[in-house]
C-alpha cells in the first residue's frame, strides 16, 4: 500500500525527506513493534528531527506536550556529571505521568544512564547515574 519512500541514514537517525510520510512511517513502526497508540497521543521522535523514523528514537507523548522536550533536558543530563542532579517542575504526582516521563527521557538520554525519581510536589528529581558503555 502507498508509494515505497527511500529512507536514508542521517547520524542516529533513519530519514526521510517529507515529514508528513515521515510521521505516517514512524507511528505505522510503532505500531508494528508496541500495538496502538491511546487517544491523545502521538509519536514523536525523541532525537527532535520531524523526518526521523528510527524506531529506538519513537516514543509516545501527549498531543499538548511541548516537542523536543525530552530531548532538551537530555542534553541537560549530558552536561552533568555522574552524580549530580536538576529537578523538573510540574511533570505530576501520579505514576502514569511519571512513567510517561520517565519513558521519554530515556528514549532520549540514550549516552547517560539516568535516575527519575517523583518527588510529592509533582517534580522529579532527574539524576545522572553514569554513563552508557563506560566503567559499566
Ligand atoms: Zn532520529
Amino acid at each position: 500500500m502507498g508509494k515505497f519512500s527511500p529512507t536514508r541514514q542521517h547520524g542516529d537517525c533513519e530519514e526521510i525527506d517529507n515529514p508528513s510520510t515521515a510521521y505516517g512511517r514512524r507511528l505505522r513502526n510503532w505500531i508494528d513493534a508496541h500495538g496502538s497508540v491511546p487517544h491523545g497521543q502521538v509519536v514523536d521522535a525523541s532525537c527532535g528531527n520531524k523526518r526521523c523514523i528510527a524506531l529506538r528514537h519513537a516514543y509516545v507523548r501527549p498531543r499538548v506536550e511541548q516537542p523536543g522536550k525530552y530531548r532538551k533536558i537530555a542534553a541537560r543530563v549530558h552536561r552533568l556529571k555522574v552524580g549530580q542532579h536538576f529537578d523538573v517542575p510540574g511533570i505530576g504526582a501520579d505514576e502514569r505521568s511519571r512513567n510517561r516521563f520517565r519513558s521519554g527521557l530515556y528514549a532520549a538520554a540514550r549516552l547517560d544512564r539516568v535516575s527519575v525519581r517523583g518527588q510529592p510536589d509533582g517534580s522529579v528529581r532527574v539524576t545522572k547515574v553514569g554513563v552508557w558503555g563506560i566503567g559499566a
